[in-house]
Parts: structure tokens; sequence; C-alpha cells
């Protein structure tokens, strides 16, 4: 894309666009959308709505979306082997984040859910401006048991450094006691979810992929910590067994769920808990992640999960369970972040994985009428795409060919409109 804008815009009309409604999956056609501030003001008929002497985008043919949101991310992972990551000083993985989170806004993304790893500083960081990147909603670190996935020690190591001025992405905390100190100790931290591993997972050196962590005690302590503070709790899990004793505790969403069945489906609908899957990953290690630091016996849990991933959307969008937009990449291969549309359109409609990623998403993290919609008093996180998305989701997927702004709380982070 064109030239990068880094000064605030004020009244910005962008005009003669088709305007994409997410939550219909319909595109309303001839409208200007104006934005003043860091808000949407007005959406309507282009002949009706004026802008004034701000600034005016020509958009005819093109269509206005929301900003993409990506609710399973990790900033701060600018390595696949998580046990380097803890080796390097917090200054050195900030600045290798910034890299990360610029990549993440130049391809559209403008609200991202970190589920383990970034902080508030990063978030604060990002929100002065001081870092161009998507809006972080952020969990801190998320928290394991010994021996589980959040646990990074090879098994011949005792010792374990929780230094919460280090790198780490996750917290060791067994027992009622430990769980709610580490959940309070996020949520003071200003944590918007508490991220808990309720089953073993790949990037993780002791586990198993089919093991169950926590006891029931925990988890439900957990929660009832988390729901103190107004918060939820998002459960890390693959088998049916794992998926199920979280929602039975009460986790308010599952990330991954690859390997989830039936009786999964009904847990999901009594408690009305999110799901999101993170196919893009799964490709991506097992297609590079041993170049992009994987080891090599981790890699070999990747094929556990690869080929179920896309049969567990398929039983929850039959379901219709609230399905939100995930990737989880690790490393170099972040830039494969718009895959997942692709991966996804093989058992959804389009519409339904736009949705993921915009109105659905919303909900998750609680933004709702805020972010993932182009409305009145939202917040103006808006994409300019070259195409209509609905008919074609690689309008998406291919951001140098087809998108043409990006615009973060009013701020035209990129542009090549006349
Ligand atoms: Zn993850």
């Amino acid at each position: 894309m064109g030239r990068p804008f880094l000064v605030d815009s004020g009244r910005i009309l962008i005009r003669d666009a088709a305007v994409l409604d997410a939550e219909a999956g319909e595109l309303v056609e001839g409208q200007a959308v104006l934005v003043d501030g860091d808000r949407i003001v007005e959406v309507g008929p282009t002949g009706t709505v004026r802008g004034g002497d701000g600034t005016v985008l020509e958009a005819a043919g093109m269509t206005v979306m929301p900003g993409l949101i990506d609710a399973h991310v990790h900033v701060t992972a600018a390595t696949a082997n998580l046990a380097d990551l803890e080796e390097w000083p917090p200054t050195y993985v900030t600045a290798r984040a910034a890299g990360i989170l610029r990549g993440m806004l130049d391809r559209g993304f403008t609200t991202v859910r970190d589920v383990a790893g970034a902080d508030f500083g990063l978030a604060t960081a990002v929100a002065e401006g001081l870092l161009p990147g998507p809006r972080i909603v952020f969990g801190g670190r998320a928290l394991s048991q010994t021996g589980g996935h959040g646990d990074p020690r090879p098994p011949g190591r005792a010792l374990l450094d929780q230094h919460p001025a280090g790198s780490g992405m996750t917290v060791v905390a067994d027992g009622v006691s430990e769980v709610r100190r580490a959940a309070r100790e996020q949520l003071r931290r200003g944590a918007h979810h508490v991220k808990v591993m309720l089953s073993g997972g790949v990037a993780s050196p002791t586990d198993r992929v089919d093991s169950t962590q926590y006891s029931m005690d925990e988890l439900r302590a957990i929660v009832e910590e988390a729901e103190a503070a107004n918060r939820y709790v998002t459960g890390h899990a693959y088998t049916a067994r794992a998926v199920n004793r979280g929602l039975e505790a009460g986790v308010g969403c599952i990330e991954h769920g690859n390997l989830m069945d039936e009786s999964s489906l009904r847990l999901f609908q009594r408690t009305g808990a999110f799901y999101v899957p993170t196919l893009a990953t799964y490709a991506a290690l097992a297609q590079e992640g041993l170049e992009h630091g994987l080891p090599a016996d981790q890699h070999r849990k990747v094929f556990d999960v690869l080929d179920a991933g896309l049969r567990a959307l398929e039983l929850a969008h039959r379901a219709g369970l609230p399905i939100v937009y995930g990737t989880d990449l690790l490393g170099g291969m972040h830039r494969r972040q718009l895959s997942e549309f692709m991966l996804r359109s093989q058992v959804q409609p389009a519409a339904d994985v736009i949705r993921s990623a915009t109105t659905a998403a919303a909900r998750l993290v609680r933004m709702e009428g805020q972010v993932g919609v182009v409305a009145p008093g939202a917040l103006a996180d808006l994409l300019v795409v070259d195409g209509d998305p609905l008919r074609r989701l690689e309008v998406l997927t291919d951001p140098g060919r087809h998108l043409r702004l990006v615009m973060k709380a009013g701020t035209i982070h990129c542009s090549s409109l006349p």
C-alpha cells in the first residue's frame, strides 16, 4: 500500500462505497461513511452525508468494512521455540513484537485478543500510538499446572523462573490458593480475561495433547476469581474430555478444540460459550514449524490435531455455536494470519467466516457496537477493499492487491485511495 499517515486525521468522508453489514451478511451500495475523531458519526446514502471541509476519500466500486479482529494471537511470540523466548530480555521481545504488531495492522487487523504474553505495557504503548498495531485486548500470562502446556521446562530441569519482569507467557500455579493468587495477579495487572490450560498442547515439552490439566476444584476457583472481577475465563483444550471439563467448570470460551465431539456441542449450547478454532497455526507448524524454531519432538505433536481441526469446525458450525476467528501463529509464521479465512471457507460460507472476525469477535471481547461494525457511534476501525469479500473471500487474503485503506480509531494507517 501507499504512504503511511502518522497524524490524527480529524473529519474524514469516505464516499460512494458499498458498506459491508457483517451481521446481515450483505452489502449496501452507494453509501458514505463520515468519521470524526476516533468514531464513525454517520453512515448513509452518499448524497445525504456531508463531510464539511474534512478529507474526502473516493471509494467508488469498493467496499468499506469493519477492521478485522483476530481473537487468538500471541504478539510477543517472536519465535516458535517458547523456551528460547524465556531467555530473551523483554526489551528485545518488545522490539520483535513491534514488527509483529505492525504486520497485523498492515493486514487489516485493528483489534486482537492476546491469549498469553501481552500485558498492559504493550497494550498501552499501542493505545498511545508509540507502536503502530491493532488494539490489544490481553489476558497477561496464561495459567498452567506443573508439567502442563504452560510449563516450559524440559523434564531434567527443576528450577522455574517466573519473575514477572521476564518474557514468559505463562505462570505455573498448583492448588486452589495458588491458582486464585495467579488469577488475581493477572486481573490486578489489567487482564481482560484469564487464560487457563485445560489440556496438553503442541508447543510444550513434557505433556501430551490428550492429557487433561487442572483439577475441577482449581478450575472452578479460577472461574470464580474471573467472574468476581466481571471477566471470563478462556481455556486451551483439544480433546472432548478436556473441553467438557472446562465448560462444566464455567469457562466462557474454548480455544482450538480440534478433538471435541457431539458431547461438547451440547455443553457449548447449554452454556453459551464461544469457540475459537485456530486452523492456520497447525498448517503452518506442520509445513514450516521446524525452520521457525519449533523443536522436533513438539513438531511431531502437530499431527495429533492437524486433520481434526476442520472437522471440529464443521461440527461447531452445524450446531450453530458462536465461532470466532483465531490464528495462534508463532514467530515467522505470522504472515499467514489471513490464511484462516480460506481454511474455514472449506466448511463455512464466506458471510459466517467474516462474522467470526467482526461481530462475533466483538461480542467475545465485550466490545459489541464498538468494533466489528460500520455504524454511527462505533470506533472508526475501517478497511476499504477492492471487491466484494462476501462473493470472493480472496479479496481479504491478498492485501497487496485488494486492501486500499486501513483506519484504526479514525487514524489512517495506510491508504492508496484517491
Ligand atoms: Zn495460543
